[in-house]
């Protein structure tokens, strides 16, 4: 039996569930906190999903936003037009960007940024003569969307179980997930060695004139907050340089401060040809996302107007003024609020909080990087055995007892997910970490 409360389907969610508790209705936020409407609080300790860097209510945004609306309220970027917000925006973030970055392309979501980048990648590929070199590695447990492109490199189960998804031609590459991938006495170096070595074999096996990209996140953040070892990227990336393999940073999460630095591809030693940003691009405020591409590549695209004429790719809301207003807005405040020093700054206080609760029953390791952090819950602390994932531990963590102890973060699996708003005081983080500790020492009652 199940009650409808309104005619919303909510997107990724247990239906069941959410039909029979009822869905949790939120009613305003002021920085890093959210009140549903009955007024209670909860502390935003994976900031909305991942994004609200800045916290909620911020009035330097809301002013620019209803500037913004009064004096363009819509303008097309299509056949060569322009406005003031677009223009700046993407010579700001080429001027930001970690690697040799020339042009910006304006899309809505991260899903469809990375929509875009498979789209560009065949693009490419076609238009330099090498119709054949198309295929796309992603790693498993990654996350990059859900529109059909995007789930497809997605590595989870879930997104393309009765979803006809993966669509061919996307390559799976093993986690870099040491914690639960490294083989017994296997260390970090031998561990990232292993990967490097089946991600060659693949490769070979598979003809790298077939291949035309590899996918990833600096930190995978969506499926567990897994922190690949130290020196994996720049192997990764020698690996790929052999089989002229270009290497795509999904920074959805990752960019702007959340890892401590600008961008996770230089906390993590990336070093990409292409970069997808979306999230704290605009603090969460409004839908953007951006995809950064260097002047090779846009050079293949300008130089095909000859025979194609058009270059056929892009959206009604490319750009859309609200969106860069309040984007180059959060870029501003990020460089007067020194926003990601004050993340690095509390950084320390983060990794503390959740190494103090490594040593809880239910919890295996602790892990951070910057302020992304992630508690994974084991059935047995010396095995590293996992629950039944039909207990749904980690949801039970997440959904009941985090609400009822008044924190959100999210479960993936049954790991833990953390990334509080960049904002976050000390005092808050406390607070944040006390209500975590309860709604753990809750879930152990219930298992118990
Ligand atoms: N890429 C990464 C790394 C993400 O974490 C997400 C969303 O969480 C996406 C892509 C998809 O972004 P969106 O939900 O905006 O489509």
């Amino acid at each position: 039996m199940t009650t409808i409360a309104s005619a919303l389907l909510h997107p990724t969610t247990n239906l069941r569930s959410a039909a029979q508790s009822g869905p949790l209705v939120f009613a305003h936020g002021k920085g890093v906190r959210i009140f549903d409407r009955e007024g209670r609080d909860f502390i935003e300790g994976l900031s909305g999903l991942w994004c609200t860097a800045l916290g909620h209510g911020d009035e330097e945004l809301a002013e620019a936003a209803a500037r913004q609306l009064r004096d363009l309220s819509y303008a097309t970027l299509f056949a060569g037009k322009a406005h003031e917000g677009a223009l700046d925006l993407a010579d700001r973030l080429v001027a930001m960007a970690p690697f040799d970055a020339a042009r910006v392309f304006f899309g809505q979501s991260g899903s469809d940024a990375n929509d875009t980048q498979i789209k560009l990648v065949r693009h490419y590929n076609n238009l330099i003569g090498r119709p054949g070199k198309k295929k796309i590695i992603a790693l498993d447990r990654g996350y990059h969307g859900v529109t059909i492109g995007a789930a497809s490199l997605t590595g989870l189960a879930g997104f393309h179980r009765e979803w006809d998804l993966p669509i061919p031609g996307i390559l799976r590459a093993r986690c870099p997930y040491a914690y639960l991938e490294a083989h017994a006495g296997e260390d970090e170096d031998a561990f990232t060695a292993r990967l490097v070595a089946e991600l060659e074999a693949m490769i070979v096996a598979e003809g790298p004139e077939t291949i035309a990209a590899m996918i990833a996140e600096p930190v995978l953040g969506a499926g567990g907050v897994v922190i690949p070892p130290r020196g994996y990227f720049a192997q990764v990336r020698q690996v790929l340089d052999r089989h002229d393999i270009l290497l795509i940073a999904d920074e959805v999460i990752t960019g702007f401060g959340r890892t401590g630095e600008a961008f996770g591809s230089q906390t993590m030693g990336l070093r990409p040809d292409t970069m997808t940003l979306a999230k704290a691009l605009s603090s969460g405020y409004v839908p953007i996302s951006a995809v950064l591409l260097p002047q090779q590549i846009y050079q293949a695209f300008e130089d095909a107007s000859a025979t194609l004429g058009v270059f056929a790719h892009g959206y009604t809301y490319s750009g859309h003024p609200l969106a860069t207003a309040i984007a180059l807005k959060t870029l501003d405040i990020y460089r007067e609020r020194d926003i990601f020093g004050q993340a690095q700054r509390m950084a320390p206080v983060f990794a503390r909080h959740l190494q103090a609760l490594a040593d809880h029953p239910l919890i295996g390791e602790a892990r951070s990087v910057g302020m992304i952090g992630a508690l994974q819950i084991v059935r047995d602390r010396k095995t590293r055995a996992l629950y039944d994932p039909a207990d749904g531990v980690g949801a039970w963590c997440a959904d009941t007892a985090g609400i009822r102890h008044g924190v959100l973060f999210r479960a993936t699996f049954d790991t833990l997910c953390f990334a509080p708003p960049l904002v976050i005081s000390e005092a808050e983080l406390d607070e944040m970490f006390a209500r975590v500790r309860a709604a753990l020492d809750d879930a152990l009652e219930w298992l118990t």
